[in-house]
């Protein structure tokens, strides 16, 4: 994935871990109704209108999640492999993660294939 395509996801996954991270306040909500700190914060709101409202939408619910802080961590994992230039390839089996999935799921690390996989090894 091209770093410019990375970028929303960036934006989001920064969203989500400030979130996770219970600094709720200002940076979420704002960035839901005006966005009216762009300026301080350096955000882009533009990338994030591109990919519609309702993603965040979504966001507010991969919020309800009962381990937070295996999720804060996949967040972590996600932003090092967007420096590292990584992110959107599955990193079980290399194969290439469908935009689709990385706006329902912006930080997973598999593919649809290993996350049922795993999910499966998970539950047994
Ligand atoms: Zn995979």
């Amino acid at each position: 994935m091209k770093k410019a395509e990375m970028k929303p996801f960036k934006e989001l996954l920064l969203d989500l871990r400030a979130r996770l991270r219970g600094d709720v306040s200002s940076l979420a909500n704002s960035a839901l109704s005006h966005g009216t700190d762009t300026s301080e914060t350096g955000r882009a709101p533009a990338d994030i209108a591109d990919l519609g409202n309702n993603m965040l939408e979504e966001n507010n619910s991969l919020l309800l999640m009962d381990n937070e802080e295996e999720a804060l961590q996949q967040v972590e994992g996600a932003l090092e492999r967007i420096a590292d230039g990584t992110y959107g390839s599955c990193v079980e089996c290399g194969s290439r993660i469908p935009k689709m999935r990385l706006k329902a799921i912006p930080y997973t690390p598999y593919c649809v294939k290993c996350a049922s996989e795993l999910e499966s090894n998970r539950r047994t």
